[in-house]
Protein backbone atom coordinates (compact mmCIF):
# COMPACT_ATOMS: atom_id res chain seq x y z
CA UNK A 1 0.00 0.00 0.00
CA UNK A 2 1.13 3.83 0.47
CA UNK A 3 3.97 4.45 2.37
CA UNK A 4 3.01 5.72 6.23
CA UNK A 5 4.29 9.24 6.40
CA UNK A 6 2.83 11.04 9.77
CA UNK A 7 0.99 13.72 7.76
CA UNK A 8 -0.31 14.89 10.99
CA UNK A 9 3.56 16.55 11.45
CA UNK A 10 3.49 18.48 7.92
CA UNK A 11 2.51 21.82 7.37
CA UNK A 12 -0.90 23.19 5.61
CA UNK A 13 1.40 24.72 3.15
CA UNK A 14 3.38 21.39 2.41
CA UNK A 15 0.17 18.95 2.27
CA UNK A 16 -1.26 21.57 -0.38
CA UNK A 17 1.89 21.51 -2.37
CA UNK A 18 2.25 17.61 -2.08
CA UNK A 19 -1.12 17.37 -3.19
CA UNK A 20 -0.16 20.07 -5.93
CA UNK A 21 2.67 17.70 -7.16
CA UNK A 22 0.35 14.66 -7.15
CA UNK A 23 -2.18 15.92 -9.13
CA UNK A 24 0.93 16.22 -11.84
CA UNK A 25 3.00 13.95 -14.40
CA UNK A 26 -0.45 11.38 -14.53
CA UNK A 27 -0.19 9.22 -16.92
CA UNK A 28 -3.91 9.58 -19.78
CA UNK A 29 -6.62 8.16 -17.84
CA UNK A 30 -7.42 6.21 -21.24
CA UNK A 31 -4.36 4.18 -21.16
CA UNK A 32 -5.60 2.37 -17.90
CA UNK A 33 -5.33 -1.92 -17.88
CA UNK A 34 -6.51 -3.17 -14.11
CA UNK A 35 -4.17 -5.97 -15.00
CA UNK A 36 -1.07 -8.24 -14.10
CA UNK A 37 1.20 -9.37 -17.09
CA UNK A 38 2.66 -12.50 -16.47
CA UNK A 39 5.72 -14.48 -18.45
CA UNK A 40 5.24 -18.54 -18.99
CA UNK A 41 7.11 -20.95 -20.37
CA UNK A 42 5.16 -23.90 -21.00
CA UNK A 43 5.29 -27.52 -21.47
CA UNK A 44 3.15 -29.59 -24.22
CA UNK A 45 1.46 -32.93 -24.98
CA UNK A 46 4.28 -34.44 -27.47
CA UNK A 47 5.21 -36.98 -25.30
CA UNK A 48 9.18 -36.63 -26.75
CA UNK A 49 9.31 -32.97 -27.46
CA UNK A 50 11.97 -30.75 -25.93
CA UNK A 51 9.88 -29.08 -23.38
CA UNK A 52 10.15 -32.75 -21.63
CA UNK A 53 13.46 -32.33 -21.08
CA UNK A 54 13.84 -28.89 -19.75
CA UNK A 55 13.70 -26.80 -22.68
CA UNK A 56 10.18 -25.34 -22.51
CA UNK A 57 8.03 -23.70 -24.79
CA UNK A 58 7.98 -19.96 -24.51
CA UNK A 59 8.27 -17.14 -22.97
CA UNK A 60 5.06 -16.46 -23.76
CA UNK A 61 3.21 -13.12 -22.23
CA UNK A 62 -0.63 -13.15 -20.62
CA UNK A 63 -2.61 -10.39 -19.50
CA UNK A 64 -4.21 -11.49 -16.00
CA UNK A 65 -7.46 -9.92 -14.64
CA UNK A 66 -9.11 -10.23 -11.50
CA UNK A 67 -12.95 -11.09 -12.74
CA UNK A 68 -14.31 -10.91 -9.33
CA UNK A 69 -15.69 -13.62 -7.08
CA UNK A 70 -12.73 -15.96 -7.56
CA UNK A 71 -12.41 -16.00 -11.41
CA UNK A 72 -9.81 -14.76 -13.81
CA UNK A 73 -9.36 -13.48 -17.10
CA UNK A 74 -6.36 -14.44 -18.94
CA UNK A 75 -5.62 -13.71 -22.49
CA UNK A 76 -1.92 -14.18 -24.44
CA UNK A 77 -0.57 -11.02 -25.60
CA UNK A 78 0.55 -12.06 -29.04
CA UNK A 79 2.97 -9.02 -30.82
CA UNK A 80 5.18 -6.77 -29.11
CA UNK A 81 2.78 -3.82 -29.50
CA UNK A 82 0.13 -6.01 -27.15
CA UNK A 83 2.87 -6.55 -24.82
CA UNK A 84 4.12 -2.81 -24.93
CA UNK A 85 0.55 -1.41 -24.41
CA UNK A 86 -0.40 -4.08 -21.39
CA UNK A 87 2.63 -2.86 -19.79
CA UNK A 88 2.40 0.44 -20.44
CA UNK A 89 -1.60 0.56 -19.12
CA UNK A 90 -0.43 -1.38 -16.28
CA UNK A 91 1.58 1.06 -14.90
CA UNK A 92 -0.12 3.82 -15.82
CA UNK A 93 -3.19 2.27 -13.66
CA UNK A 94 -0.53 1.33 -10.57
CA UNK A 95 0.78 4.94 -10.49
CA UNK A 96 -2.92 5.84 -10.54
CA UNK A 97 -3.80 4.06 -8.18
CA UNK A 98 -0.93 5.26 -5.74
CA UNK A 99 -1.87 8.62 -6.23
CA UNK A 100 -5.25 8.74 -5.74
CA UNK A 101 -4.34 6.57 -1.77
CA UNK A 102 -1.82 9.10 -1.22
CA UNK A 103 -4.17 12.56 -2.31
CA UNK A 104 -7.18 9.98 0.08
CA UNK A 105 -4.50 10.89 2.58
CA UNK A 106 -4.10 13.92 2.48
CA UNK A 107 -7.36 14.90 1.95
CA UNK A 108 -8.19 12.71 5.18
CA UNK A 109 -5.74 14.67 6.98
CA UNK A 110 -6.82 18.26 5.95
CA UNK A 111 -10.31 17.36 6.72
CA UNK A 112 -9.14 15.86 10.43
CA UNK A 113 -7.63 19.00 11.13
CA UNK A 114 -10.56 21.24 9.95
CA UNK A 115 -13.00 19.00 11.88
CA UNK A 116 -10.38 19.19 14.97
CA UNK A 117 -10.40 23.07 14.44
CA UNK A 118 -6.94 23.58 13.78
CA UNK A 119 -6.53 25.04 10.40
CA UNK A 120 -8.53 26.31 7.50
CA UNK A 121 -8.22 23.88 4.20
ZN1 LIG B 1 6.83 -29.32 -26.18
Amino acid sequence: MVKTLDLRKVSMANLQKKKTVLLQGLPPLSELVRASFVKQFLTCGKKNCRCRRGFKHGPFFYLVQAAGAGRVRKFLLKTPAQRQQARTGIAAHLKWQRRLAEISEINTELLRRSAAGKGRA
